[in-house]
């Protein structure tokens, strides 16, 4: 997919203040510092569309951008930072689940994990809560270029077990590297199929 057009449209903590759910919708969501920003802005191949860098757990709101006209892409705020609070989490929490449980026209969450980290507990229980839910996601490893090719082999075959363990089928899995800008068509692709649907 050759990205034309790629502009803010808005942020808030209300998903029913998002944009009319009129185009199909496709969210990013991970630990804070997981590369988020970095990855999105390789996809739509822009430099600071989403802002890299701030603070962790700073972003609380669901972020909305307009691609090519024909669909939105959704910059969720990170989970897993350890300083926020307990009523912080649990603003969070009921945020990014309406959102999740309610958004219409979500057609798939993207989580993130840094490849280098082996299974986390936050990430699993993330993902476990989506599959019980019904929400279709897939998983993107971020930060490749950390690695060689061997140890993402590794990290790759090591997590997929784990998932089994949870899941008849996993879900599928990128591998990508915004310091490279690798692994952004497969990504892409993914989205223009379920555009497709
Ligand atoms: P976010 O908080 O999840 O949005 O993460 P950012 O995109 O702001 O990135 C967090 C940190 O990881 C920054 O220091 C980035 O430079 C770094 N980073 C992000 N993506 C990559 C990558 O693909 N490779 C490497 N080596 N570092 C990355």
């Amino acid at each position: 997919m050759k990205i034309q057009e790629a502009k803010y449209v808005m942020s808030n903590s209300d998903y029913e203040k998002c944009p009319a759910p009129n185009m199909p919708e496709y969210a990013f969501i991970g630990r804070s510092n997981v590369g988020k920003s970095s990855l999105i802005n390789m996809l739509v191949e822009k430099k600071s569309l989403a802002k890299t860098s701030q603070q962790p757990g700073k972003t609380q709101l669901i972020n909305h951008f307009e691609i090519n006209n024909a669909w939105y892409l959704v910059d969720l705020p990170g989970y897993g930072y350890a300083k926020v609070s307990k009523s912080e989490r649990e603003k969070w929490e009921k945020m990014i689940g309406d959102y999740l449980h309610n958004r219409e026209n979500l057609l798939c969450t993207f989580v993130l994990v840094d490849i280098r980290h082996s299974a986390l507990a936050v990430d699993l229980e993330f993902m476990e809560g989506l599959g019980e839910s019904g929400i279709p996601f897939h998983i993107i490893f971020t930060k490749a270029d950390k690695l060689k090719a061997y140890q993402i082999e590794a990290q790759l075959k090591a997590y997929t077990e784990k998932l089994s363990e949870l899941w008849e089928e996993v879900p599928p899995i990128f591998v990508t590297s915004a310091e490279k800008n690798e692994g952004r068509e497969p990504i892409l692709k993914a989205i223009e199929s379920y555009n497709a649907t």
